[in-house]
């Protein structure tokens, strides 16, 4: 892996294939594992977490389970904008059903929480959410969430579905932004 260079900010190699593959796994375990239900829906939020969602959703395998997508946008190029501006609505009947969101990174918690509160306006049986990256030193909003990949201190970190002002998704590793010496 090596370092790449997005619109003039350098990214080094942070998570490989392997390291992301390997807690998917555990995750899609964890999460199957605890469902009380066979056809639960599963909530993809779009752009960040569409390629987590594919590879976490083929490895929960349930055959009745349902996958959806909604969208929002806080983020403006390195820096979480504070503000919630729902794109993409669910249209899909949560009523009763028991929901799993799919998120790519939980920073603030701010997406999460008003995501969560939403769907619970909606009277499902049950709210969880399981995210690839978490950075809990930067929560502020709500409560960390149920299922976890890795980790990760306040950084900028991209790939693997997570972008640089749109670029860099396609990344099959996850990178961070270099700290400036
Ligand atoms: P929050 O609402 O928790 O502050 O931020 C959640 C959203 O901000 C994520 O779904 C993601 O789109 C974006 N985000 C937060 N941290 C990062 C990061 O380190 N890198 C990228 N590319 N996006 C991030």
């Amino acid at each position: 892996m090596k370092d790449i260079t997005i619109k003039g900010l350098t990214f080094v190699p942070y998570l490989s294939r392997e390291d992301i593959a390997k807690q998917v796994e555990r995750v899609a375990a964890e999460v199957k594992r605890d469902c009380v239900t066979d056809s639960p829906i599963f909530v993809c939020v779009l752009k960040g977490a569409f390629m987590f969602a594919a590879d976490l959703y083929r490895a929960i395998d349930m055959p009745k389970s349902e996958i959806a997508f909604i969208r929002y946008k806080s983020y403006s190029g390195t820096e979480s904008t504070g503000e919630m501006n729902k794109i993409l609505g669910l249209n899909d009947d949560v009523t009763g059903r028991e929901v799993i969101i799919i998120e790519d990174i939980v920073d603030t918690g701010l997406t999460a929480h008003t995501l969560r509160s939403d769907i619970e306006a909606m009277h499902p049986m049950s709210v969880k959410m399981a995210t690839l990256l978490y950075k809990p030193e930067s929560l502020k909003h709500g409560k960390a969430p149920e299922y976890v990949g890795i980790e990760i201190p306040p950084k900028f970190i991209v790939g693997y579905g997570l972008d640089f002002d749109e670029r860099a998704r396609g990344l099959k590793e996850i990178y961070v932004l270099k700290k400036e010496d």
